[in-house]
């Protein structure tokens, strides 16, 4: 079968690696409950990673507080680091984001965010690594 990310895994290897709650929403798409997140209300300047492969993924000032009870930036860290795709599962019309070197699966993207993008990329802390400048 073609590779369709750079690091693919089997469904065993995954579940093997990440946490079973990693795993729902990473692997199957799930998401976290509004305002139970690690990273939600961290104001720290750093760097988040995918929690599956490490891919840096979005930087800390690109993060801002959109009260919706997920961690929000207003772009990725670079063109290359996520890829999107249409969602139309349950009843709504919306976009996918997803980390472009596993396929994890990171939350979904919306057009009311802030300047200077107006994006909203709306992204599970579990889909997350936060490393934090200069720890
Ligand atoms: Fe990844």
């Amino acid at each position: 079968m073609e590779k369709k990310y750079p690091i693919e895994k089997t469904d065993a290897e995954w579940r093997k690696e990440l946490t079973p709650e990693q795993y729902k929403v990473m692997r199957e798409k799930g998401t976290e409950r509004a305002f139970t997140g690690a990273y939600v209300d961290n104001h720290d300047k750093g760097m988040y990673r995918c929690a599956a492969c490490g891919e840096p993924l979005f930087d800390s000032d690109t993060k801002f507080d959109s009260g919706s009870g997920w961690p929000s930036f207003f772009k990725p860290l670079s063109a290359d680091a996520v890829e999107t795709e249409d969602d139309r599962s349950h009843g709504m019309r919306r976009t996918e984001v997803m980390c472009k070197k596993c396929g994890a699966h990171l939350g979904h993207v919306f057009d009311d965010g802030p300047k200077p993008t107006g994006q909203r990329f709306c992204i599970n802390s579990i889909s997350l690594d936060f490393e934090k400048k200069g720890a």
